[in-house]
């Protein structure tokens, strides 16, 4: 149980690339407007219709150094051959005017995130089958060949830390899928904003 001075959720949402995690994020988004979507820097090459600002914030990875160096990221990690990070910069602002916000980060970031934010509850998705994970790889359409095989190798790494995370969800069918994650989130957010000041006051 965490102290009533904390104000937003963390929610991260982890697994392994293809798995469902951006359709699911949207979608509870969109239903909860108070959840904000933490939006990373990456040294990786925008994909498709990707949009500095708004998927991530693009940049070199001598700029993604310094912010290293100036002990600006909240977590940062190696993710495929590319840097991904979140700015502490990012989280405080949010979570200062008491929203809530969502990560799409891996699990290495997911531990440091836990670490330094003690309000962080992690989700693991797992796909249905490796067979249908690889098959929506392939129908998203924005990767190269040995770009979706490496990400299916790293795929058995990432679920292996299944131990690691508060609670693990199937994307099998989508609409099921999105009302188990929706009601993780809505029973965090109880403990956030209900328990943890009613148990402070109860027990002053
Ligand atoms: P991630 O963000 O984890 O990399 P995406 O959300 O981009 O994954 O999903 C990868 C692809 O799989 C997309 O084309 C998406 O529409 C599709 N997809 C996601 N969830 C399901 C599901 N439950 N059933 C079938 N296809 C899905
Ligand atoms: P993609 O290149 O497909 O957008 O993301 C690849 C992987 O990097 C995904 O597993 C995603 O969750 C992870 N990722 C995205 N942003 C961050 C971040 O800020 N920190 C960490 N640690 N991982 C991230």
């Amino acid at each position: 149980m965490q102290s009533a001075s904390v104000k937003g959720l963390l929610l991260i949402v982890c697994g392994p690339s293809g798995v469902g995690k951006s359709s699911l994020c949207q979608r509870l988004r969109q239903e909860f407007p108070r959840l904000k979507l933490s939006i990373s820097c990456t040294t990786r090459a925008p994909r498709g219709q990707e949009q500095d600002g708004t998927h991530y914030h693009f940049m070199s990875d001598e700029a993604f150094v310094d912010l290293i160096n100036q002990g600006a990221f909240a977590e940062h990690a190696k993710v495929h051959g590319n840097r991904y990070g979140t700015l502490r910069s990012t989280v405080e602002e949010i979570i200062g005017v008491g929203n809530d916000m969502l990560f799409d980060i891996d699990y290495q970031g997911a531990r440091q995130l836990k670490a330094a934010f003690p309000q962080a509850r992690s989700i693991l998705l797992l796909p249905p089958s490796i067979t249908e994970l690889e098959r929506r790889l392939r129908s998203r359409a924005t990767d190269d060949d040995d770009v979706i095989l490496r990400r299916l190798d790293a795929a058995r790494h990432e679920m292996s830390h299944y131990g690691s995370f508060d609670f693990a969800l199937v994307n099998d069918d989508l609409d099921a899928a999105y009302q188990r994650l929706k009601t993780v989130y809505q029973a965090l957010q109880q403990e956030v904003r209900y328990h943890a000041p009613l148990l402070e006051r109860l027990l002053e």
